[in-house]
């Protein structure tokens, strides 16, 4: 494993991190048998960063139950991230933390982020309400070691976020797909003159550059390196850039991890060449003709009041264009419950537009819901399943 000095306090961390949000999971419920697992191998193998959320479902439990069994809490840095839109005042911010402390059974957060400040607004409230001194009070304290903020805003609002306090890290969404989106290459830069080290969040978009690439991405892809996994064309691009400290990634079972170990391995700055660096211009060029909605599948727009699963009527819908009709329609029925008492697909959107406000890529969901409904529409599988339901007696 390599590492990367944070410019701020000399931690070395791994290039690669452990991004907690998807832990495998049993049901409804995480796996901890199989996250013990994940995460004892991840250790080993040399990861010493792992990020998760308040808002993460199980994540902080499941990643403190993790660190217990394996007993190497005190060699890795847990990041997790405070969840100021749910604080109405100052008592709340310790109401948090201190649940927080108890999931993930520590007595300190190494890097404590402001969850999903993406405005200067955002900020702005939670300084009314006291965050500012809060924080010294918890870093005197010794809870908080490292203080930052992740965001998914748009660049001018990065600016000002990272000149609004004296940050000592920050977290973007940044990969291939979003160098002038949200944060961005100008944010990227912004925080490396500021002295910042960036953690990078959603290196593969939410498995879509890894996963959902259209075939003529990948060919472009497999020209320059006939064996190279689409995952680790993403994390070499970002590593090959020295601003960026650690990549995190959402991974779920062994063969991910495995996998972005390796790729990881000697993506040292500047080692990409001419011929990869063209491989990336034409796969982006052929991603962006065929990507119609720009969803992470992040879930934070989630959960609907009208029961509608947004990421997945999404991703069937992206998949339709890149990876065949026939396909992404089965996908579609068969994971907004068709055939269970309990359907998500789009045509039960209300347009209220709840969802908008939380989501981070700041798509319009109830008008793209619209359109996923007219795609997805076919004259005879809701009858069909209608009456499957009515025989085997769900209605
Ligand atoms: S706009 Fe549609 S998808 Fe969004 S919360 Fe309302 S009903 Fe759900
Ligand atoms: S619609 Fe937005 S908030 Fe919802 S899963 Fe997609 S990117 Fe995340």
């Amino acid at each position: 494993m390599q590492y990367r000095e944070n410019p701020e306090n000399k931690d070395l961390i791994s290039v690669l991190a452990y991004g907690c949000m998807r832990f495998p999971r049993k049901g409804n419920r995480i796996d901890q048998e199989k996250t013990n697992e994940l995460v004892a191998y991840a250790i080993e193998h040399g990861i010493n960063y792992f990020d998760t959320a308040y808002i993460y479902p199980g994540s902080e439990e499941a990643l403190g139950t993790a660190l217990t069994a394996c007993g190497k809490r005190n060699e890795i840095k847990i990041a997790t991230k405070l969840p100021h839109y749910l604080c109405k005042v100052y008592d709340d911010f310790d109401k948090h933390l201190n649940i927080q402390l108890k999931r993930l059974k520590t007595d300190y957060i190494d890097y404590y982020l402001i969850h999903m400040i993406n405005n200067l607004e955002a900020w702005e409230r939670a300084a009314k309400l006291g965050i500012e001194g809060w924080i010294s009070e918890k870093i005197d304290e010794g809870k908080i070691k490292n203080i930052g903020f992740s965001f998914h805003g748009g660049a001018l609002d990065f600016t000002n976020i990272l000149n609004a306090y004296s940050w000592d890290f920050c977290m973007i969404q940044y990969n291939y797909l979003d160098v002038n989106n949200q944060a961005g290459r100008s944010g990227v830069e912004a925080a490396n003159k500021n002295g910042l080290p960036v953690f990078v969040m959603e290196p593969l978009r939410g498995g879509q550059l890894a996963n959902r690439l259209p075939e003529e991405a990948k060919r472009a892809f497999r020209q320059a390196h006939p064996d190279r996994p689409m995952a680790e064309w993403s994390l070499r691009w970002l590593l090959n850039q020295p601003e960026i400290t650690t990549a995190l990634s959402g991974m779920s079972g062994m063969s991910d991890l495995k996998e972005n170990l390796a790729a990881v391995e000697n993506a040292t700055p500047g080692h990409l060449t001419m011929d990869e660096l063209a491989a990336y211009r034409a796969a982006v060029a052929a991603i962006n003709k065929v990507i119609k909605v720009p969803c992470t599948g992040c879930g934070y727009c989630m959960p609907c009041p009208k029961g509608v699963n947004i990421p997945t009527c999404f991703s069937c819908y992206n998949d339709s264009y890149s990876s065949g009709f026939e396909t992404a329609i089965r996908q579609y029925y068969q994971n907004t419950g068709i055939a269970s008492a309990v359907q998500s697909d789009a045509s039960f959107c209300s347009k209220c537009k709840k969802c908008e406000q939380s989501c981070p890529q700041k798509i319009e969901i109830s008008n793209e819901l619209e359109k996923v409904k007219r795609r997805m529409k076919t004259a005879f599988v809701k009858p069909i399943a209608g009456f499957i339901r009515k025989i085997i007696g769900i209605v």
